[in-house]
């Protein structure tokens, strides 16, 4: 095997985690390098929303009041229930906006020192080396990195996750579809998050701005269901999807803009897989979904991986103080590293089994018809989540 290139802090994926902790590390001037498997920055998706813990984390990055500027501030979550005639109001008790997942992605790296992303950087394995214990990538085009430190944050499919030997992800019983629809006169829909449910199809409405609205449609999934890749034909089974669901929902996704209707599979790491796994070996650790993929019913995935950017970049930092990485023995480096990945994944446990947990059980009645499951769930989130809000109070402190 041959080592072609030496590097101090290297992250895998250019997601929004990935690039957040490098944007974190910048700050705090620690030098990384993104290895990210796609040719151009994956500045595309649908939306996505953040609380008011997300919007801490971009104050600390740096980049809250741009991203403030393209969008308008969302006042409550409704749910209203088609079979029941139900509605239950909850108003948001802090900042929340929807954001073009595009934007947000645009913003991160747009502050990255130029050369900081590397494109067309797939990482296939990670092994230590014999000698030093510092981990070794090895890329698809056939090169190798070693590395003193590296976080991985490439997804749901993380070699990084495999070589912690974290449990694999599983998939959610539902499927997903999601989109914008453009208004260049305005709409006049409130400034709210409307979920509306019917049997076991949702819809989900959100104004990114007073031009634009997200979408989203959730279906439990049954036995030879598949998803579409064509996006008229996945529209026109949405719409199906929605028999008898009010018109004004329905006219929404039929003006939906074809370019950004995205459909896909749910997956999660099961929050009692999180209770007992070691996130940590050597300098390697995860952050992100690598760590701790969730479904989407809390909509708190991407933003618990800006929490953990902003705390691994802090714990790492308080560590190399007065340190040089480039040419400090390979022992103190391990130790440091080291200690400071233990900070980071004590400080950020818990978190994150709760969030994993908090949004299983809000998703678990889509993704199951067994009364007694149902029943097992709501008392669990009676226990465990009385206040359903608690999550977006988290405060993952400064930089
Ligand atoms: C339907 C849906 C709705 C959601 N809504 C919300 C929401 O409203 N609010 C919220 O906070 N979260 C939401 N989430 C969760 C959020 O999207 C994720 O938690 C977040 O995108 C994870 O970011 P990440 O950077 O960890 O991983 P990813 O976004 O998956 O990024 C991983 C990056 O790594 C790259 N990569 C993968 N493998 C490799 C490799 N081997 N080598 C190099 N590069 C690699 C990929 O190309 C990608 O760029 C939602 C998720 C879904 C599915």
């Amino acid at each position: 095997m041959e080592v072609v290139e030496e590097r101090d802090v290297v992250i895998v994926g250019g997601g929004i985690c990935g690039l957040a902790t490098a944007l974190a590390l910048h700050r705090k001037n620690v030098r990384s390098v993104v290895l990210e498997k796609s040719e151009i920055l994956r500045a595309t998706g649908a939306s996505i929303n953040i609380r008011r813990n997300g919007w801490q984390a971009l104050e600390q990055l740096g980049i809250a009041s741009r991203l403030r500027s393209t969008t308008v501030p969302l006042l409550a979550q409704r749910v209203v229930r088609l079979d029941t005639g139900l509605e239950r109001r909850i108003p948001f008790s802090g900042e929340t906006r929807c954001l073009k997942r595009g934007d947000l992605i645009n913003a991160i790296a747009n502050d990255l020192p130029h050369g900081t992303i590397r494109f067309g950087s797939k990482v296939l394995s990670i092994k230590l080396d014999l000698h030093t214990s510092f981990p070794i990538l090895h890329l698809e085009d056939g090169s190798f990195i070693k590395a003193k430190v590296v976080i991985g944050c490439e997804g749901v499919n993380s070699a990084i996750a495999d070589f912690l030997e974290l449990k694999p992800t599983k998939i959610f019983p539902a499927g997903m579809v999601r989109g914008f629809s453009d208004y260049p006169d305005c709409h006049s829909f409130s400034h709210e998050i409307v979920i509306t449910r019917k049997g076991d199809v949702s819809i989900g409405i959100v104004p990114v701005s007073d031009k634009l609205m997200s979408w989203f449609v959730f279906w439990h999934w049954r036995k030879g269901m598949k998803i579409l890749k064509d996006a008229n034909l996945m529209r026109q089974s949405t719409l199906e999807l929605l028999e008898g669901f009010p018109a004004e929902l329905v006219e929404i996704i039929k003006k939906s803009n074809r370019d950004s209707i995205f459909a896909g599979r749910l997956r999660y790491r099961a929050p009692w897989h999180l209770l007992s796994g070691n996130f940590r070996k050597g300098t390697v650790t995860v952050a992100g979904d690598a760590m701790h993929a969730m479904g989407p019913f809390l909509g708190q995935g991407g933003s618990a991986g800006l929490e953990d950017a902003i705390v691994l970049a802090r714990c790492l930092h308080r560590k190399l103080i007065g340190f040089d990485l480039s040419c400090s023995p390979s022992q103190t480096i391990m130790q440091k590293v080291g200690e400071s990945f233990d900070e980071y994944v004590r400080e950020r446990w818990m978190r994150v089994v709760m969030l994993s947990l908090q949004s299983y059980l809000t998703g678990f009645p889509l993704g199951n018809s067994s009364m007694l499951g149902k029943l097992l769930c709501i008392i669990f989130m009676a226990i465990f989540f009385r206040d359903l809000s608690r999550h977006t109070r988290y405060d993952c402190g400064r930089l």
